[in-house]
């Protein structure tokens, strides 16, 4: 089974992909969690050249970095997992793109679903996670952890206040696009307490996960 966590940077997505991989593997099953970009040592490698590119790279170069970071992943990693019957839990996957260098950056939103079906050998996920937030709270939140040594990335905080409020409001509004045309999304508010959320997130998933 595969599922993902969709957000923008500050949402709480890492937080709550830790607690329902503890929550599932107490209940007995096996669990890899795993974020996008990086999972691979050449997925990693990409995904420290984007992060240190803030945005002084084209968005063209953008989506094949984190599309090749992707297929990476996909191919070595998250499909053998699944076919040994594994859980995976995925920090970001091709909605990512969608929203990022679609709606985000106005890539052409039809080249970008061609190219996510190449990067990901057509997996799709069984249920996708929206945790939402507003890009003003997120950047609150973001910066607030500042002083919690390992809690973020610095260059993360770059890109954050490179690309500005108004971008990650696009990347926003993409994302609830997808969430009204796709069955699988579950949208969540990432202002409710973390635990509150992942109760959440479990009753969601009961039906998937029966043991
Ligand atoms: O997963 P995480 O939030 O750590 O993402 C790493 C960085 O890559 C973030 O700054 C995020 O905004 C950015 N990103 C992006 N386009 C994607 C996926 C992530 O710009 N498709």
């Amino acid at each position: 089974m595969l599922i993902t966590f969709e957000g923008i940077d500050g949402a709480g997505k890492s937080t709550q992909v830790k607690k329902l991989k503890k929550f599932l593997m107490e209940k007995g099953h096996e669990v890899l969690t795993l974020r996008e970009p990086g999972g691979t040592i050449v997925a990693e490698k990409i995904r420290d050249l984007l992060l240190a590119s803030k945005h002084d790279i084209t968005p063209i170069g953008e989506l094949l970095l984190f599309s090749a970071s992707r297929a990476e992943l996909v191919q070595n990693i998250i499909v053998p997992e699944l076919q040994q019957n594994r859980i995976v839990i995925l920090d970001r996957f091709y909605d990512s793109t969608t929203a990022y260098q679609g709606y985000g950056r106005g890539l052409d939103l039809e080249t970008l679903r061609q190219i996510n079906a190449i990067s990901s050998f057509g997996l799709k996920p069984d249920v996708t996670f929206f945790l939402d937030i507003s890009p003003e709270d997120a950047l609150i939140r973001k910066f607030s952890e500042k002083s919690i040594p390992l809690a973020f990335e610095q260059s993360e905080l770059d890109r954050m206040e490179s690309s500005g409020l108004a971008f990650y409001q696009r990347v926003r509004e993409g994302y609830m696009k997808l969430v009204e045309t796709n069955e699988r999304f579950i949208l969540l508010d990432a202002g409710d307490e973390p635990q509150e959320i992942h109760n959440k997130i479990i009753q969601k998933l009961a039906p998937f996960c029966s043991n």
